[in-house]
């Protein structure tokens, strides 16, 4: 099939190598010229595991290609996917959809012959009917079914996700896209992963509720986590005690900082701002959001209650600044807030983080001292923060750290060590939900 996909981020990259790698023939627009011309040099400008060799295989097979010219992608397409960004829109929380509204004129005076014009990015209710209406004020002529296909993909396994999706969910009001969204993810489809056709506003509230649940589900367990620091209990065994019933499921219930990424703080946002527009209270939300938010300042509480409850004047190191392993994705970290009260207390923060420093650079420049290797922060360090649980945090020599620290204050906000272990070393240790009793 030939597909075009109008956004090549995080979604439209994974999502037009994973159709090329499928046998489809993609074209994946975007409108930054230097990013266009990187990825048809196969230089990637993002961090996802086996992305750059899924681009490259396809590239070179002729099947990917990427272009700015949207225009020339979408005439050829008999399916146009939007994968642009649908950021938080400044003020009021709203899902801004600038881009998506952009890129539904742009499609419609592009388009020939019936074409599915089908919206990957994460939209409020109501998007795809706003779509449909831009198109056909735009050109009359246009003969188009809007689609919503929300995309569940996570970054760091965004690869695996798309290739092995628990499910995928495909919004139609026209009877004409069932027949060509099935084949769009017939090799998927063959492999059994469940395709659930639905009405277009259904899918799109499924992603938000998707995304608001665990967002739910994180805030749950860090909530209960700081009553078992109140208690004694330890959270990990409660974790997995609630975890092993089938109606809970394990998954999502690892106490931590915070929720952070480019989807859960802004899609929350947007479903809270959705559900006042329709006079239809989304309160769970609500107060997931504002917890969330007091979690990440009170981590650097923590921290200094830690350092014996001064910081001023102290070096704290920090490994791990991205929101999650295995992505180079800084948008809304808890480390970002997480810094930012260690240094309003006079901390100086140096930080490591295996892919993250690039972003971080641009968003907590000036603040912190960026050192080369775990090892590297800790030298001098009157505490180390463990705030990202990339792997190559998870066994650490604690002998050599300890060595290069001026103190020995090891905070743990992944709860990846064993307390036992890190004690054991000489070190003073503060996890989360884990107190030392339990
Ligand atoms: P992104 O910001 O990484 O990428 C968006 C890209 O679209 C940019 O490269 C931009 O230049 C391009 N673009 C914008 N308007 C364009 C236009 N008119 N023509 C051509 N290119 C245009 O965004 P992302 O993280 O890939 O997210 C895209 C959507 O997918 C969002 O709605 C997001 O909520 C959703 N989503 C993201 C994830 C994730 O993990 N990142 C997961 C599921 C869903």
């Amino acid at each position: 099939m030939k597909i075009a996909i109008v956004g090549a981020g995080y979604v439209g990259l994974v999502t037009g190598a994973c159709f090329a790698d499928f046998g489809h023939d993609v074209v994946c627009v975007d409108k930054d010229q230097p990013r266009v011309d990187a990825l048809n040099r196969c230089e990637v400008p993002i961090y996802e595991p086996g992305l750059v060799e899924l681009l490259r295989s396809n590239l070179g097979a002729g099947r990917l290609t990427f272009t700015t010219d949207l225009k020339l992608a979408v005439a050829g397409a008999e399916v146009v996917f939007i994968a642009v960004g649908t950021p938080s829109r400044r003020g009021d929380g709203h899902a801004d959809l600038t881009y998506v509204h952009e890129a539904a004129r742009q499609i419609a005076t592009a388009v020939s012959g019936f074409t599915l014009v089908v919206t990957k990015s994460t939209v409020p209710v109501g998007t795809g009917d706003e779509v449909a209406q831009i198109i056909a004020t735009t050109n009359p002529e246009a003969d188009i079914a809007v689609v919503s296909n929300p995309e569940f993909l996570r970054e760091g396994a965004a690869i695996e996700d798309f290739k092995r999706p628990d499910r995928i969910v495909v919004g139609i009001e026209d009877e004409r896209a069932r027949a060509v969204m099935t084949e769009v993810y017939r090799p998927l489809y063959l492999n059994q992963a469940p395709l659930m056709f639905t009405g277009r506003r259904t899918a799109e509230l499924t992603k938000y509720a998707a995304n608001a649940f665990l967002a739910m589900k994180v805030t749950f367990i860090n909530e209960i986590a700081d009553l078992c620091e109140a208690t004694g209990a330890d959270v990990q065994q409660v974790a997995r005690g609630i975890g092993l019933d089938n109606r809970i499921g394990a998954k999502f219930l690892h106490a931590g900082p915070g929720y952070g990424g480019s989807c859960f703080p802004k899609d929350t946002l947007a479903l809270v701002k959705i559900g006042q527009d329709h006079d239809s209270p989304m309160r769970l939300v609500e107060t997931t959001i504002a917890i969330n938010e007091q979690r990440k300042r009170a981590m650097s509480r923590k921290v200094i209650a830690a350092c014996g409850g001064d910081v001023r004047g102290k070096t704290i190191g920090v490994l791990g600044l991205t929101f999650k392993p295995n992505t180079d994705d800084m948008r809304e970290a808890p480390s970002i807030d997480i810094i930012q009260g260690l240094v309003d207390r006079g901390a100086h923060v140096v930080a490591y983080d295996p892919q993250g420093m690039v972003a971080a650079r641009m968003l907590v420049d000036g603040t912190v001292d960026f050192a080369d290797s775990a090892y590297e922060v800790a030298v001098d360090a009157d505490a180390l923060v463990l705030v990202t649980e990339w792997n190559e945090f998870r066994s650490l020599d604690l002998a050599r750290i300890k060595a290069a620290m001026k103190s020995a204050v090891f905070v743990d906000l992944r709860n990846i060590y064993r307390r036992d272990e890190v004690v054991r070393h000489g070190f003073d240790y503060t996890s989360i939900g884990r107190p030392a009793g339990a």
